[in-house]
């Protein structure tokens, strides 16, 4: 065993108590407590005189105490202590809240280096609960980078920091180098044990930026070589074999034809699920270019095969419409269809469980509930996720690992930039939808301020009167100055403003229950007017809908007012989406006018990257990237892209001599460990 694989309480000072806290911080070995990283760093090499202090500044200043401590008690449960210090140059007010004993510990006539916030009051600058030291100390944070952790109750960041220098003096000789020598010297990157000092504990900022890119460049490095690992031990194990002799029996019932863009994809998975070898293919295709019916195709040939199909969606009205959707069809074939979703009673649950376990029911749609401990599965088959960027890597790992040996169909829409797309999906194959089904108009876009107001309702009024049904969704903000929160603004118009037509309102605070039936009825028919929040932006499907109108749609990025405008133009009937837009902003209006222009989710996504930037899109927490330690996707896209290099080049040689010992085979399986099961 290696020594970075020792419990910390080896470390002189943490016992069982300590150990505990740090364990809920994750950490449990030196090797954890190493890569712990700091989150942030306090600058304390920036010194400055009294008289150039300024408001807000936050620095070190160099001081000697100029009166006593003198300690005030305001009220119950508020003591104010206040040193006054000086140097050649002013005085300054040292300030402490509820600290009176470490206010104390400030002897007359010393000299300290305080470090903090500065801030102006009426008589010259105050600098509240600063760090303090003895000037001249050695071996102190005077004059260095210091690192901030996340922390917990109990450990403070010096206790932290302490901990973490033991654990590298202990095993830093043993930290074993991941990275290829080759592969260090191409990129220019900093050697491992350097970097786990530098990053810890730099000694400049250069140092520290070398030694975080080092960091960001491993993480993404191994993670890429897993994506190729995962594929490749796909391509070696067996799957199910699956017929496709039955598909005809499918497009009878199927209402529509396939188009061909939807059968050449029905005919790829229907290949890779023959070949007798593991399937992982992602389906892509705008929205409303008709996934699910793909999807179906496939589920239902597994079925007919003997086996089970399995379909994970990211929300519960998504699942029910799934259901509702292909439950009839499919039952109406002899097939049992059952939805699970976490909502759902224990009883409920626990009854179509067992129809799962039993292998009664054949198609299983549901949500997360799906991959919960408790979901058993009868020959599984296959598992398909809907997923709109929501799952990661791991979930869709966990799902297939319910089955023996299940193939994965992954769908999403939204169109996503190459380098994204292949940390997301790099494990698997492409099929793409370019065409959407037949009949389709384009969606008439408009954007309006809010002097339109009256025409858009008298607008929806005369659809609705010709028998359509209409959207309008708010952003889902608590905003109280923002008019437009969907209860309030529901509220308003369904009681007052359209109050001869059927209004009905769906946000997220209601309950499951209620969102569903709202849902159910809108479905149906039995309301005109559905008043949302974005909860309806995952993949509703309501063909009868023409129009969409968007609130505040300024405060929605592009390809989830792209994702929203899909909901409408999905029948026959010509369509709209009205945004409604005050914001005089520039970006916004440069967003409205692509929304206006295009219809092409593609175009929609790089435009939205190009205007937000990357860190808004990766930020935007839909991505389902597997959760980093360090990488920030905001600021390493080129530094991805070096790693991806790196690891195309080599994966061969990692390949071909898998072997236990090497240090980059160790970090990549380990890597995928944390990630879940992955088979
Ligand atoms: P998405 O790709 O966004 O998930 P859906 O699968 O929800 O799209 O399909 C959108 C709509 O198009 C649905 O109402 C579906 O019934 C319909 N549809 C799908 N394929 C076809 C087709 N080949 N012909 C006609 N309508 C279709
Ligand atoms: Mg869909």
């Amino acid at each position: 065993m290696s020594k970075a694989d020792r419990d910390i309480r080896t470390l002189r000072g943490i016992g069982d108590s300590r150990a505990k806290m740090f364990g809920k911080l994750g950490i449990a070995t030196l090797r954890d407590l190493i890569r712990f990283f700091p989150r942030d760093y306090q600058d304390r090499t920036a010194f400055r005189s009294i008289s150039q202090l300024e408001d807000g500044v936050v620095c070190c200043v160099r001081a000697r105490t100029a009166g006593p401590v003198k300690t005030v008690r305001i009220r119950a449960g508020l003591t104010i202590s206040k040193v006054p210090v000086c140097d050649d140059t002013g005085l300054l007010t040292v300030t402490f809240f509820n600290r009176k004993y470490t206010a104390e510990s400030i002897k007359s006539g010393r000299e300290y280096v305080f470090y903090g916030k500065v801030t102006a009051q009426y008589r010259g600058f105050e600098m509240q609960n600063p760090d303090f030291e003895t000037a001249g100390s050695s071996g102190g944070s005077t004059g260095a980078i210091v690192p901030v952790y996340r922390m917990t109750a109990g450990l403070g960041r010096e206790k932290l920091a302490q901990a973490v220098k033991m654990a590298l003096s202990e095993c830093l000789d043993e930290i074993e180098e991941p990275i290829p020598r080759a592969v260090l010297e191409e990129y220019g990157l900093m050697g491992a044990r350097e970097a786990y000092v530098q990053i810890h504990f730099p000694t400049s900022w250069s140092a520290l930026r070398s030694a975080r890119e080092r960091m960001i460049f491993e993480e993404l490095f191994i993670f890429s070589l897993g994506l190729v690992f995962m594929k490749q031990r796909r391509t070696v194990r067996d799957g199910p074999v699956i017929s496709g002799s039955c598909l005809d029996e499918y497009m009878d019932a199927l209402p529509f034809r396939l188009t061909d863009d939807q059968a050449a994809c029905v005919g790829q998975a229907l290949a890779d699920m023959g070949s007798g070898r593991l399937m992982s293919r992602l389906i892509q295709g705008d929205v409303g270019s008709g996934k699910t019916a793909v999807a179906a195709a496939c589920a239902f040939c597994v079925i007919r095969s003997g086996y089970q199909s399995a379909m994970m969606v990211p929300t519960e009205i998504l699942a029910r419409q799934h259901y509702e959707k292909l439950g009839p069809m499919f039952e109406g074939l002899g097939i049992r269809t059952c939805l699970l979703t976490g909502s759902m009673s224990a009883s409920e649950k626990g009854r179509v469980r067992g129809l799962m376990a039993s292998g009664e029911a054949k198609l299983i749609i549901g949500t997360h509930a799906l991959i919960s401990a408790q979901s058993e599965y009868h020959r599984l088959g296959l598992v398909i996720t809907d997923e709109q960027h929501r799952f990661g890597v791991s979930q869709r790992a966990q799902l297939s690992a319910k089955g023996d040996a299940a193939h994965v169909l992954v769908m999403s829409a939204t169109p996503i930039p190459r380098t994204l797309a292949l940390i997301l999906y790099g494990d698997l194959d492409v099929s793409v939808i370019e065409s959407l089904p037949p009949g389709r108009q384009p969606v008439k876009t408009y954007c309006v301020d809010e002097s339109y107001r009256p025409r858009i309702y008298e607008f929806v009024r005369r659809q609705v009167r010709t028998g359509r049904q209409v959207f309008v969704v708010c952003p889902a903000v608590e905003d109280s100055e923002l008019m437009n929160s969907v209860e309030e603004y529901g509220a308003r118009l369904k009681d007052e403003i359209l109050s001869n037509l059927r209004v009905e309102l769906i946000h997220g605070k209601m309950k499951a229950q209620q969102k569903e039936s709202v849902m159910a009825d809108f479905a149906a028919g039995r309301s005109d007017v559905l008043v949302a929040t974005t909860v309806i932006e995952v993949g509703m499907d309501v063909p009868n809908a023409s129009v969409m109108v968007v609130e505040n749609a300024e405060r929605f990025g592009l390809s989830q007012l792209h994702q929203l405008r899909g909901r409408v133009g999905r029948g026959e009937a010509e369509s709209f989406c009205i945004l409604v837009c005050e914001s005089r902003n520039g970006d916004a209006k440069a967003r409205m006018k692509i929304m206006c222009s295009t219809s092409n989710g593609f175009e929609i996504a790089q435009e939205d990257l190009r205007i937000r930037g990357p860190g808004d899109f990766f930020g935007s927490r839909q991505h389902g990237l597997p959760e980093f330690r360090i990488a920030d996707m905001e600021y390493d896209v080129r530094i991805l892209n070096n790693a991806q290099k790196a690891a195309a080049a080599c994966a061969e040689r990692l390949l071909s001599a898998a072997n236990g010992d090497d240090p980059l085979f160790k970090a990549v399986s380990s890597f995928f460990r944390q990630e879940g099961p992955v088979n």
